[in-house]
This record gives C-alpha cells, sequence and structure tokens, in this order.
C-alpha cells in the first residue's frame, strides 16, 4: 500500500521518462548535409552509409534502409510466404491461411505483418528465464500444426531470446525463422549479435529504442537475393525498364535520406547508450533488493542483452488484489503488498513514467479466435470475450505481476533513486 509519507520530495520537475530518444549533436549535421546537398529523397549518402555501418556492426552480409521496423516485418513475412507458398494471387497474401506461430508476450508490431499478408497466427507462451518464446512450447505447437512453416520470434526488452533451442525446434520441422530484434539491437547470444539468427531479420529506429532515427528500421540478411527483393519491394516493386514496368507489388518503405541521418548521427553511440541502460539496470537490481520483486531475467552465461527497459515482477505474496478489465483496472490497497497499477499510477502522480509489461497477444480482442500455445498444450481460440484457460500462460501471468520502470539513459542517480523510493513506498 502506497505511503506518501515514506517521500520526501513533491514531484520531478522534468519528466522522467521511459525511454526517451538521446541525441548528440552529430545528427543535425548529417540532417543539415542531406539538405544543403538537396539529397531530400529515399536515396543519398546517409542511408548508404547507415547500410554499411549497421550490416558491419551486426555482422550480417546486407542491411537494408526503410521507413520502420513494421515495414521490416511485413517484407521479411512476404520473403518467407513467397519462399514457402510461391507469389500469391492478386486479392491473397503470400501467407493466405497459413498457420504462423509466433511469440505472444510482444508488441503488436511483431505479428501484424504476419496478418497483411494473411497468415493467421499461432501465440506461442514465454518462458520465466529471459520471458520469450518458449522452445518447449513452440515444439508443441509444431507437434499440434505439423504444416506450420515460419515462426516469428521476439527478444523482448533487449533480452536475446533461447536462440539455440528455439533454432533446433525450427529447423527439426523445417521450418523458417524471422528474428524481430527491433528491441534488441546490440545485444549478443553467445557472442553473436542479435538480428542474425533468422532467416530474416528486422530492427528498429523508432523514437524509443535503444538508438534512433525519430522513425525508421531495416531488414538484416546475408542473401543477396532477398535484400535485392527488399529493395526492389520497398521502391514499389519497378522493374528495370525504361519505364514503369511491374511484375510484382510494392510498397513505398524506402528509409528517407534525412532520417538516415539522424541514425547515422546515433551509431557511434550505441556502445554507450547500452551501457547507461546496463547501469540503470544494475542499479535498480541493487537498489531494490528487499523488496519482494525480481528483475526481467536474463541468461547471464551466454547473453548480454542491451537493458533497452528495466522491467521488475512482482513476488505472487506481494501482490495486492488487482483485477484488469479490458479497459480499466482496480486493485485493492493492502499493507506490504502493491501491483503493477498502484505501482504505475504512482510513477506517474510524481510525473514519472512507467509502462506495464505487453498485455499477450492472445488476450486482445481482435486476435481472440486465434489459438494460444502454452508448454502444456493448445488452448483453442474462440469468438466469446471470455476465452477460458487463457490466463493460464506464463505470458499472463508475467503481464500481471510484471511493469517497466523509468529506463531513460538521461535519468540521473538522483532521479533514479526517488523512482525507487516510490516503488519501495509502494509495498509499505
Ligand atoms: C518497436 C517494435 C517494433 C516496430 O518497430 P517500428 O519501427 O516502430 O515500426 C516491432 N517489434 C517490436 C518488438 C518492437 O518493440
Amino acid at each position: 500500500m502506497f505511503n506518501p509519507e515514506k517521500i520526501n520530495f513533491e514531484k520531478f520537475e522534468n519528466k522522467v521518462w521511459l525511454s526517451s530518444p538521446t541525441m548528440h549533436g552529430d545528427e543535425l549535421q548529417y540532417m543539415t548535409e542531406a539538405y544543403e546537398t538537396n539529397w531530400m529523397s529515399t536515396v543519398g549518402k546517409n542511408i548508404t552509409e547507415v547500410e554499411c555501418q549497421i550490416a558491419e556492426k551486426v555482422g550480417c552480409k546486407y542491411a537494408i534502409g526503410l521507413s520502420a521496423g513494421t515495414a521490416s516485418l511485413h517484407l521479411a513475412m512476404r520473403l518467407a510466404g513467397e519462399h514457402l507458398y510461391g507469389m500469391p494471387k492478386l486479392g491473397k497474401g503470400s501467407l493466405y491461411k497459413k498457420k504462423v506461430l509466433t511469440s505472444d508476450l510482444t508488441f503488436c508490431a511483431t505479428i501484424n505483418p504476419i496478418v497483411y499478408e494473411g497468415g493467421i497466427p499461432v501465440f506461442i507462451d514465454s518462458e520465466r528465464d529471459t520471458w520469450n518464446m518458449d522452445p518447449e512450447a513452440l515444439e508443441k505447437a509444431f507437434e499440434i500444426y505439423p504444416d506450420a512453416k515460419l515462426v516469428v520470434v521476439a527478444n523482448l526488452y533487449g533480452t536475446p531470446a533461447k536462440m539455440d533451442e528455439i533454432r533446433a525446434v525450427v529447423k527439426k520441422h523445417n521450418a523458417l525463422l524471422v528474428e524481430d530484434a527491433a528491441e534488441s539491437l546490440g545485444g549478443t547470444y553467445k557472442g553473436v549479435q542479435t538480428g542474425t539468427f533468422g532467416d530474416y531479420n528486422c530492427i528498429s529506429f523508432n523514437g524509443n529504442k535503444i538508438i534512433t532515427g525519430s522513425s525508421g528500421g531495416m531488414f538484416l540478411t546475408d542473401s543477396l537475393d532477398d535484400a535485392n527483393k527488399v529493395r526492389k519491394w520497398s521502391t514499389q516493386a519497378r522493374e528495370n525498364s525504361p519505364w514503369y514496368q511491374h511484375e510484382e507489388i510494392g510498397y513505398n518503405y524506402r528509409m528517407s535520406n534525412v532520417i538516415a541521418g539522424v541514425v547515422r548521427g546515433q551509431i557511434p553511440y550505441l556502445e554507450e547508450h547500452i551501457a547507461q541502460k546496463k547501469a540503470i539496470y544494475e542499479r535498480y537490481k541493487e537498489g531494490l533488493k528487499g523488496l519482494p520483486v525480481t528483475m526481467n531475467p536474463y541468461d547471464e552465461d551466454n547473453s548480454d542483452p542491451n537493458f533497452w527497459l528495466s522491467c521488475i515482477l512482482i513476488d505472487k505474496d506481494a501482490m495486492c488484489r488487482q483485477i484488469r478489465g479490458e479497459h480499466h483496472a482496480l486493485y485493492v490497497s493492502e499493507h506490504g503488498k502493491s501491483c503493477p497499477t498502484e505501482i504505475l499510477e504512482t510513477l506517474a502522480k510524481y510525473n514519472a513514467e512507467g509502462r506495464p509489461i505487453w498485455k499477450p497477444l492472445s488476450l486482445q480482442p481482435i486476435f481472440r479466435s486465434c489459438d494460444a500455445i502454452t508448454k502444456e498444450g493448445s488452448i483453442r481460440g474462440c469468438t466469446d470475450a471470455y476465452i477460458p484457460g487463457r490466463k493460464e500462460s506464463v505470458g499472463y501471468d508475467l503481464f500481471s505481476r510484471g511493469l517497466c520502470l523509468p529506463s531513460d539513459n538521461k535519468m540521473t542517480i538522483e532521479e533514479q533513486d526517488k523512482v525507487m523510493e516510490i516503488v519501495r513506498a509502494c509495498f509499505e
């Protein structure tokens, strides 16, 4: 129960953000260069440079600059769909009516592109060691859907998934893998950068990511064929002819040279941002000791996350009663206990921004009819508002008891101490 007497300050004068853009000056120089040379277009030196630098940093052959991470995911789904099922007929996507096995606990942008291509997501539950896709549940899903040929895995909050295990299951079933590394750029698994584990890989430069272009994203691959297709599709799929010749459906998904200027200015600071985010994570971990909470976990032997967001999970027996409907939440205050709703509301009262853990996509009304798979087995979709059994998942448990704390790399130590004071006061 929150006790305001335990707080010895009014509220933050400047809002403490969850994760906001951090500019360094070089960004403006490269944007200005685009302006002054009149490359105010989707062609230009910033794009070429950024593609080169990211490919080198991540360790892949080709990086294609796009308008968003979501655009990259869309092109990844289409590539996978056409590879698996051939070129789609007009009016049907390349994944038309095909089941696609995907992370359940993630941002909707991981899986909306499956639906853009006509596919039907099947949601795979999380495991507790990294909060990412559970390889056991994935294996279960292949038993239930032996025809499934595509898997989409996201690295949540910058923490790499269990890539060896997931890739083994994918390979065993002769399927393809899309890696959504939008949140994990710069994070590594067994010394290898995330964004290289899939057959198709996607990153994002959205405003709140570890580095940003204000918007933007990239498709990463070692395949020259795929790189060429993505470049072509992202610029309206023009054929190499003297006129506008079209043999495929295209998109307007190319990155702008102005946006690329921002990204170009940010790339040299990726490691610095990761170090700052890691320090924030470590300070929370140390400072919240003694409270009935744990931090978002990662495989300390095998992975180095980028620590994009610091999250906590409240112990089961320290949870006060909390009920979440589709649009509102209620809780009952109790001594010595708290819940995400109480902590988030209290942080907001003091002008600090937290966020709930992603609500599992299988629990979103729009995906009600889709199936969800836990380690124990299948929970069939239905059209009723209430889906029996679906709240038994690990993902739902993380959503119920977890939250993201302010993780902005410009947050001062004093500010972070105060954030922890607030969290502590919630368990009075
Ligand atoms: C941000 C994000 C995306 C989408 O990236 P945009 O660049 O905003 O389109 C996709 N997946 C995950 C997991 C994300 O966090």
